[in-house]
């Protein structure tokens, strides 16, 4: 009996979640509006950042805020190689290139001495502008040494926050959620169907900077501005039908019918980072005896939002090969995936930049390893009784 199949990742509707779309489908507003105002405030308020700026999908929202901070041709952004494509495709967006930068053992965050060494030793023509860390599976990026490093080489940061809603970290005695703007420009969070929240696609800019919370609310909207004391043209201010396009923007709009679910499924986030937390500890406890699997750590001062459960195994000592292992998985209905094939495996960024697999030593052994394991709120306390079964059954190897 193998039950019905585990994937990796789902989302959870509720019948609240429901009600609330068809109540937005039978309101004034089907795009815009107040549904728009309230889901950015609510997630400004989780995320202690100022000003909330909600778009079309994750995609979008790092392709503004690289506008937004003034990315361009001749700049160059600094992006960890152990991420998914769009970390990168924004700077190629703004007509910026991308460098690549191995990873650290352990969070499998981007690496601050592989950071520095890049900076320190920088040949290309570009100039580097922007670094994009990415909190990894949710487990938050060391931002008070990477804000130190971009100060002195002179760099803006954009976080990629699309694994880290809930996250956190310690600094001074305090929890500072991740997005916070404490140390950095923008956040970009993500809000697909396998992440914390979900509106179905969608995304969001988080900021401290008013300037840059303007921009992207222009640039989601053709580029055009209403308010008359950002007007650059005298003759609409006292022209009530007036309104200027000031930049070529993009129509990335998110729907009021995406913002009701996005403000329904926000009200349950603390109970959804709970239940994420739980499975995590259950499974550590349940594999910590594997002899070839290494775990997901978690650093004093993180607080991880276990957007996903990655472990780390030797396929090698083991006697079998990962696809192997995937597939006797999935014979016991348990999806399994890997976070993530490496940027500079892409044929796209092999083409633009020819880059070496063996200039990412520890991207490469981690790519390796990895297997994303079933993880998400949704998960009966049974699901998660099946994945241990069938993982401490394929993996064996006891300690
Ligand atoms: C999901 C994701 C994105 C893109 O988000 P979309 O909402 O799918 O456009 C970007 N970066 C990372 C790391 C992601 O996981």
């Amino acid at each position: 009996m193998t039950g019905r199949p585990i994937p990796y990742g789902h989302q959870d509707i509720t019948e609240a979640d429901i009600q609330a779309v068809v109540d937005a489908l039978r309101a004034d507003f089907l795009t815009q509006g107040p549904r728009v105002a309230a889901f950015e405030a609510e997630v400004a308020a989780a995320c202690r950042a100022r000003h909330a700026v909600a778009v079309s999908s994750g995609t979008a929202a790092l392709h503004l805020a690289a506008l937004a901070v003034g990315l361009g041709p001749g700049d160059a952004v600094l992006v960890p190689a152990n991420t998914f494509v769009a970390s990168a495709n924004c700077a190629l967006y703004a007509g910026a290139e991308v460098r690549l930068v191995d990873i650290e053992p352990g969070t499998h965050n981007v690496s601050l001495a592989s950071l520095d060494r890049a900076l320190t030793t920088w040949l290309r023509p570009e100039r580097p502008r922007v670094v994009v860390p990415v909190h990894f599976a949710g487990h938050p990026v060391d931002l008070p040494g990477l804000a130190a490093l971009a100060r002195r080489h002179g760099l803006t940061i954009i976080e990629d926050a699309s694994h880290a809603l809930g996250a956190a970290s310690l600094e001074g005695g305090q929890w500072h959620p991740v997005g916070c703007g404490r140390w950095s420009a923008a956040t970009v969070l993500s809000l697909h169907p396998v992440k914390h929240i979900t509106t179905g696609e969608g995304g969001v800019v988080l900021t401290d900077d008013a300037g840059i919370a303007a921009a992207v609310r222009s640039l989601r909207h053709h580029g055009i501005v209403r308010d008359p004391a950002l007007l650059e043209q005298a003759e609409g201010r006292d022209q009530p039908w007036y309104y200027e396009m000031q930049a070529l923007g993009f129509n990335y709009r998110l729907t009021a019918l995406q913002c009701a679910l996005g403000l329904s499924q926000l009200s349950r986030l603390p109970a959804y980072l709970e239940r994420r937390r739980q499975i995590a500890r259950r499974y550590a406890a349940a594999f910590q005896g594997l002899r070839h699997v290494r775990l997901p750590v978690e650093a004093p001062w993180a607080r991880h939002a276990y957007h996903l459960f990655v472990i780390e195994v030797d396929f090698a000592a083991l006697g079998t090969r990962r696809v192997e292992v995937m597939r006797r998985l999935r014979g016991e209905g348990i999806q399994t995936a890997v976070h993530y094939i490496p940027i500079y495996r892409h044929p796209y960024y092999r083409k633009r930049y020819g880059l070496d697999p063996a200039d990412f030593p520890e991207t490469e052994a981690y790519y390796a390893r990895a297997l994303t394991i079933p993880l998400f709120p949704a998960m009966t306390d049974a699901d998660v009784d099946r994945v241990v079964n069938a993982v401490r059954r394929v993996l064996g190897g006891e300690r």
